[in-house]
């Protein structure tokens, strides 16, 4: 009887996308591919912030495109 016993792997280790430090990508890590609850909140946070400041930059191209109309009048 031979069973393979894999528990002798260790686990594979990821840089954390937040703090770029080593992460454990393991089920032990439930943060994943992060290193700790506090990277994944960090992490989250400036990506929400980041896109509710977007609209509010971004001229709109359709106002701009309607200005040369109003040279070609008869
Ligand atoms: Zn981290």
């Amino acid at each position: 009887m031979s069973t393979p016993t894999p528990a002798s792997k260790p686990a594979p280790v990821v840089t954390c996308p937040s703090c770029k430090g080593d992460s454990i990508f393991a089920p032990s890590n439930k943060w994943r591919p992060f290193c700790s609850e506090r990277c994944k909140d960090h992490d989250l946070g400036a990506w929400a912030s980041e896109s509710f400041r977007v609209p509010s930059a971004v001229p709109v191209p359709d106002e701009l495109a309607g200005d040369g109309d109003t040279q070609n009048m008869h």
